[in-house]
């Protein structure tokens, strides 16, 4: 079999971010092929599988209807001590997904629209001419192959080759990453099988969480996310203890059986600078593209493809693939996103401060609603919260802080900037 070697956008890594970038700029009318180091998209999966949204925010994405096992209609967070912040709804708010057939249905469909792909070739280098990249090597059966493009979209995940070689992103630092194990489970005692179940605390996922998700009556995706360097024991002991020991995972628990075992790391320290430079678009994972406090990454990857797919096209059409013209979709992407990141990650570094005690104190005062709103970003309606409802006067401080961005937090961000340099 034939494959392009020369095209007008080479998206590398096929996961929902470069599918659906590929989807949207072939469907317009580019010529694209996607590369994927993976024979089978999607395999093995390194996902909770969970895609939290409002009814109106689902109906904008594109989610293959055969990847859903389960619809999901609240949620509940636990803290420390077990006091949960419940939320639910009568309508859908959300879905457990199969990634296996989730990632191969998105990838099917951008070929429908028009896309080539190249399947076991992985990508080691760009090609540079005279300091403009001019396409991607790879390696594909022991053979070097070169391919040529005006345009290369960077969705190769969170150890993006093409973020490291054009400089996007050179490095993630220990601290931007949380790594996660989990298992798919049956035999699982769940007793409100479309709710997805969160618990905290520094002795159970420390600068993280345990979720578990419902696939089903008897059957969930359960794991657990924690920040790296953070916490005493290994990840896989922190979800193992959740399973044997923790009041309400033994209960979970008791008869489940994993069936399937999952590793990944998950960039949660927020998009880099620029995603763009000359010829090249970052997006997904390879471009941070993921909510840093709750590690949740493909609706946003999808939302941020949907842009560069769009821009990608129209800078073809223009016949200018500049840093500059490619910029409309940094201001794209950041329109819809940004502020959302900024938010997430101030409250990723406030669940670095706070202890124990002040977290199941916090749980008292919050409800399922402030929760949305903290991790959607909606400031105005956290704000009126704080003033009026926040009876700890140390706490309300510390919230306050995160949200604005004040005291410990900027200072701890600009530190951290003056090291990277
Ligand atoms: C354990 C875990 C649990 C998670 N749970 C959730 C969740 O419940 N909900 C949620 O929304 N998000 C979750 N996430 C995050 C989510 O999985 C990612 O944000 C999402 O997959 C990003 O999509 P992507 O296309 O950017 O990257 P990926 O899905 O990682 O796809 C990248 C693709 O690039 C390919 N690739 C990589 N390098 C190369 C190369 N050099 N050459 C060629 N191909 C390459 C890979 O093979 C892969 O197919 C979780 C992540 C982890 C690790």
């Amino acid at each position: 079999m034939d494959f392009p070697t020369k095209v007008d956008i080479v998206v590398v890594g096929g996961g929902p971010a470069g599918s659906t970038a590929a989807a949207v700029a072939a469907k317009a009318g580019a010529n694209v092929l996607i590369v994927d180091r993976k024979n089978h998209v999607g395999v093995p999966v390194q996902c909770g599988e969970a895609i939290g949204k409002s009814k109106s925010e689902l109906e904008q994405l594109e989610i293959p209807k055969n990847s859903i096992v389960n619809t999901i209609s609240g949620f509940r967070v636990y803290s420390p001590s077990n006091i949960p912040v419940t939320w639910y709804r009568d309508e859908t708010q959300g879905y457990i997904v199969d990634r296996r057939v989730f990632d191969k249905e998105l990838f099917a469909k951008a070929v429908e629209l028009g896309a080539n792909t190249w399947l076991g070739m992985s990508v080691t280098d760009i090609i540079w001419e005279n300091g403009f990249p001019k396409g991607v090597l790879g390696r594909f059966r022991g053979e070097k192959i070169e391919i040529r493009a005006n345009i290369i979209i960077g969705a190769d995940g969170v150890n993006s080759v093409i973020a490291r070689e054009t400089g996007l992103r050179s490095y993630i630092r220990r601290k931007d990453l949380d790594t996660s194990v989990g298992y798919d489970m049956v035999n699982v005692e769940l007793d409100e099988p479309r709710w997805m179940d969160f618990f905290t605390g520094l002795k159970v996922a420390p600068r993280g969480y345990v979720w578990v998700f419902p696939q089903g009556e008897t059957r969930a995706n359960i794991g657990i996310g924690v920040g790296v360097g953070f916490g005493e024991k290994t990840v896989y002991q922190y979800l193992n203890d959740f399973m044997e020991k923790h009041p309400i995972g033994t209960k979970i628990c008791k008869n489940a059986k994993p069936i399937e075992f999952r590793v990944g790391a998950i960039p949660v320290g927020g998009p880099p600078k620029k995603t763009v430079t000359n010829g090249v678009i970052l997006v997904g994972d390879a471009a941070g593209q993921v909510h840093p406090l709750t590690g949740g990454g493909i609706s946003y990857s999808m939302t941020a493809a949907t842009v560069a797919g769009e821009i990608a096209q129209k800078c073809l059409v223009k016949g200018d693939v500049s840093e500059e013209a490619l910029a409309d979709y940094e201001k794209g992407w950041r329109e819809k996103l940004e502020e959302k990141f900024a938010l997430g990650l101030r409250m990723r570094k406030l669940l670095e401060v706070m202890t124990d005690e002040q977290l199941d104190k916090l749980a008292q005062h919050l409800s399922g609603d402030n929760i949305i709103e903290l991790v959607s970003g909606k400031l105005k309606k956290i704000w009126k919260y704080i003033k009026f409802r926040l009876k700890e006067p140390e706490i309300a401080k510390l919230l306050k802080q995160a949200i604005k961005g004040e005291g410990k937090f900027i200072e701890e961000e600009e530190e951290e900037e003056e090291q990277e340099t």
